[in-house]
């Protein structure tokens, strides 16, 4: 197995389990910005998703319906996620277990760094396009591997803050909004790329653009 495709091996299965650490920890903390970080993850991860363009149109079908199917999950939970949060702003009426939060934050940190390291691989490795798409896409790549990235790491601060005291149990509320807002913004892209590919399902398969 060649070493970039071993290393994207892992990291998936990193992440898999990170992702699912993640929401269990966040769940027994009370955490919700740590539940919605671990949603986060797995949505970004979900944007990076390799459609197989050399399958049959029936398996590409299958591929796409079920990255669609899961995107409108991820976006109606990234709703529930505005809604829940707003309602426990109005009350704060809710504690958070600082060890699961201290615990559920230091996986994020590391899934964080570790899909942002991946993208810097990913791009590194990319075949040169023409120069108008290679600068367009670089660009907007450029704005997701650094500023989302950087916004996701916002748990650490609102975490250190409840961890200092729980008057500032509202970061919570706060981290959950913005990192909802990533949520939406993977799933606008992974929901776009995914049109873009039920269309080109009735391209005959030898005049698929190559990889
Ligand atoms: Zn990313």
């Amino acid at each position: 197995m060649a070493a970039g495709e071993c290393r994207k091996k892992l990291s998936t299965t990193y992440i898999m389990v990170a992702v699912i650490a993640q929401i269990v920890l966040g769940i027994l903390a009370s955490s919700l910005s740590l539940v919605a970080d671990g949603t986060r993850a797995f949505s970004d991860h979900l944007e990076l998703f390799r459609y197989d363009r050399s399958a049959v149109p029936s398996k590409r079908f299958i591929e796409i319906i079920t990255v669609a199917v899961s995107s409108i999950i991820i976006f109606v939970i990234s709703i529930i996620f505005l809604l829940t949060a707003s309602s426990r702003a109005s009350s704060l009426d809710f504690d958070i277990n600082l060890l699961f939060l201290s615990i559920g934050t230091a996986i994020s940190l590391a899934t964080n760094t570790v899909q942002m390291i991946g993208h810097f691989h990913a791009w590194r490795s990319d075949p040169v396009y023409s120069l108008s798409i290679y600068v367009k896409t670089h660009r907007s790549r450029v704005l997701h591997g650094v500023l989302y990235h950087i916004l996701a790491y916002s748990i650490l601060v609102s975490s250190i803050l409840i961890i200092i005291s729980k008057n500032f149990l509202i970061a919570d509320c706060v981290t959950t909004y913005l990192i909802s807002s990533l949520i939406i913004t993977n799933v606008a892209a992974t929901s776009i790329k995914c049109y873009q590919e039920y269309f080109s399902l009735e391209i005959a398969r030898d005049e698929y653009e190559s990889l």
